[in-house]
């Protein structure tokens, strides 16, 4: 349920409503937003009468949320968010956010040359794996604090941020002096303790989208770190199982606009699971920036043969360094550069 209130509504009168919210054990959540003041109410809302809350003073009108998500919905903020990542970089809105690295972290040698090449090509974030998801318990498990260790000396190296998947809340604590991004992996994606326990903290959250999953549900997941508190969700499309073999997933790109119908949360791509093999990359990259996704994470690895995790699928620094102009290029030509919002065009 979504209380949204009168315009240039004094603060005290909030409060009020605020109160008589609290009173009926409602869990309501404020977004005082550059055009209007909303309030999302969580919680089991089924039998609260609508309006009687209307008859509240300061109150325009309560709508009623049938989707699952309510914080994640654009009926409680209907402009798209643009928040700071860290660093002052910003994403949303139109702000591009390029984010790349290995799969896996596997030395400090291939973390600093790979972070030296993608940051010179233009990318902001830098990522790699400490903890791999891997389908079999034999396969390289990753570095784990100490390859995480080695990432955010080098990040700050290159002034760049880090983002690293989180496989279960026990390793959050550890982690967090090192990430500047909780990554919630695909296999993760519903599991809800997870969701919550990165939803307590005060790190952005990238939420890749379950590889069986319907957009309704991933929403439904974001909501999960939303109504914890934390606000800097980012959904992330990485391919969807199908019947298709001929690829590793199938990159939905139809998500980008259906959920910029739905959602004020930034979307951005990451073609290297969906593609599987390096030279299907650069093409779903390009769809990606043209679609006006809020930015691409690419897996870039200086010698990808001898990768020890997703060696098919990475790029080598030229490879990067050639498509990152083109994905320049084409960020102008879609407006994205200044700032502009693609949610008003598309
Ligand atoms: C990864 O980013 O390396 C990864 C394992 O991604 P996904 O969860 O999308 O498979
Ligand atoms: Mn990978």
């Amino acid at each position: 349920m979504v209380i949204i209130l009168e315009d240039k509504i004094p603060e005290a009168k909030i409060q009020a409503i605020m109160n008589v919210l609290d009173a009926r054990h409602l869990r309501p959540h404020l977004s005082v937003g550059e055009e209007r003041t909303i309030i999302g109410v969580l919680g089991n809302t089924s039998q609260v009468d609508t309006f009687s809350l209307e008859a509240l003073e300061g109150v325009e009108r309560v709508v009623r949320i049938t989707d699952p998500y309510k914080l994640a919905s654009k009926t409680f903020r209907s402009e798209p968010d643009v928040f700071d990542l860290g660093k002052g970089v910003l994403i949303g809105g139109g702000h591009f956010v390029n984010m790349a690295g290995p799969c896996a972290i596997e030395s400090y040698e291939q973390l600093d040359s790979t972070a030296q090449a993608v940051s010179q090509a233009g990318a902001k974030v830098l990522r790699g794996g400490a903890y791999k998801p891997r389908t079999s318990p034999y396969s390289f498990q990753g570095e784990g604090v100490v390859g995480l260790k080695w990432m955010r000396e080098i990040a700050d190296r290159y002034d760049m941020l880090v983002v690293s998947e989180v496989m279960s809340e026990v390793d959050i604590e550890g982690m967090m002096p090192y990430v500047d991004i909780f990554q919630i992996g695909t296999r993760n994606a519903q599991n809800f303790r997870l969701l919550k326990a990165v939803g307590q903290t005060n790190k952005a959250v990238l939420l890749k989208r379950g590889m069986a999953m319907t957009v309704d549900e991933w929403l439904s997941s974001a909501e999960y770190v939303l109504s914890e508190g934390n606000d800097r969700v980012i959904l992330c499309e990485r391919g969807i199982r199908t019947f298709e073999r001929a690829y590793r997933a199938t990159l939905d790109i139809a998500a980008v606009p259906v959920v910029r119908a739905k959602t004020h949360l930034p979307i951005i791509i990451d073609p290297s699971h969906a593609a599987g093999e390096e030279k299907y990359v650069p093409a779903l990259a390009l769809a990606a920036t043209a679609i006006a996704a809020d930015g691409l994470i690419i897996e870039v690895h200086p010698d990808p043969p001898s990768a020890v995790s997703d060696a098919a699928q990475q790029l080598t620094f030229d490879q990067y360094e050639d498509l990152m102009k083109k994905v320049h290029t084409l960020e102008e030509v879609v407006g994205l550069e200044d700032g502009s919002n693609p949610a008003n065009w598309l």
